[in-house]
């Protein structure tokens, strides 16, 4: 029954493969398969896999924050996420059917626990919109060598071939698009633009010489840097969503006080200035609550 599913794959995503594996000799690579799901003209009511034909016309590459080693390839799913949603704007019948990756730099002759893993959770994602997901691996600069369909149920079939086809291809030109489009929206965030990234590295810096090793947490598109001081005080930095234009929030907690903090707006100041000023008003206060967390609320509020 499986061979009368018939998996097409347009030349342009095979000689893709080829390029980006000649391109990357020490590092995995792969991407994101997409294309159309469509019912062969000969097929009658059979069930499927007979009868389906699977068109694979683009590969999403894996993304700027993608983690690439010589054994692992874990794709930056918020960019593919994002370039596929651009696609689908331009055709809703274009549709994420599957993935492909290299193991050219390991030699690794099939697919891993880790591929399973990842595919099996794929496919039980209740958004994942397809009856199966189709992963194609390739071994060497060849390309693409052996392929599989994994099922919903998580049932693994490898495919005897798949079948490339020529002719006009829109797609990995509307991918190229997309991925500028994409990548020009991360960079609109704060912190990626040049004042923004010296706004956060000046910051650091300035816990740094405090003698603490600050940790940052990313929140959507919001960041948070945190640090622990002497004398067990944390201290935190809230940068808004916007900036300029937001607050940054700078909280010092002493830890040994039931956590009483003091808060101010570091905005323009610098922020060891503004570290200072905590540490003179925690001093004159002598005593624990100072801050309460109602002045907190009203500084973020504002
Ligand atoms: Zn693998």
């Amino acid at each position: 029954m499986l061979n009368r599913l018939e998996v097409l794959i347009h030349r342009d995503v095979l000689v893709g493969v080829r390029h980006a594996i000649a391109a990357n000799p020490k590092v995995e690579v792969g991407g994101k398969l997409v294309g159309f799901i469509d019912r062969a003209a000969s097929a009658s009511a059979a069930p499927w896999p007979a009868g389906l034909r699977l068109r694979v016309v683009a590969s999403i590459d894996p993304g700027p924050q993608a983690v690439r080693t010589a054994t692992q390839l874990i794709p930056d799913g918020r960019y593919q996420a994002d370039v596929l949603v651009r696609l689908r704007d331009q055709d809703p019948s274009l549709a994420f059917v599957g993935t492909w990756h290299s193991h050219h730099p390991n030699g690794f002759p099939t697919l891993s626990p880790g591929d399973l893993d990842s595919y099996r959770s794929t496919v039980a994602d209740q958004r994942f919109e397809n009856p199966f997901l189709f992963a194609s691996l390739a071994l060497d600069r060849r390309g693409l060598a052996r392929h599989w369909l994994m099922l919903t149920d998580g049932t693994l079939l490898e495919l005897p071939s798949v079948v490339p086809f020529e002719g006009a291809n829109p797609w990995p030109d509307r991918v190229a698009v997309a991925r500028e489009q994409a990548l020009a929206a991360r960079e609109t965030r704060w912190f990626h633009t040049d004042a923004g990234r010296w706004r956060v590295a000046a910051d650091q810096a300035a816990l740094r010489s405090l003698g603490a090793a600050p940790v940052a947490r990313l929140c959507d598109d919001s960041l948070e840097w945190s640090a622990t001081l002497a004398g067990e005080r944390e201290l935190t930095l809230e940068y808004p969503r916007e900036w300029p234009g937001g607050h940054v929030v700078v909280t010092l907690t002493d830890t040994t006080a039931g956590s009483a903090c003091w808060v101010a707006v570091a905005d323009d100041r610098p922020l060891l200035e503004v570290v200072e000023e905590l540490a003179t008003r925690v001093s004159a206060s002598g005593s624990t609550l100072h801050a309460s967390a109602a002045e907190r609320v009203a500084l973020q509020d504002t």
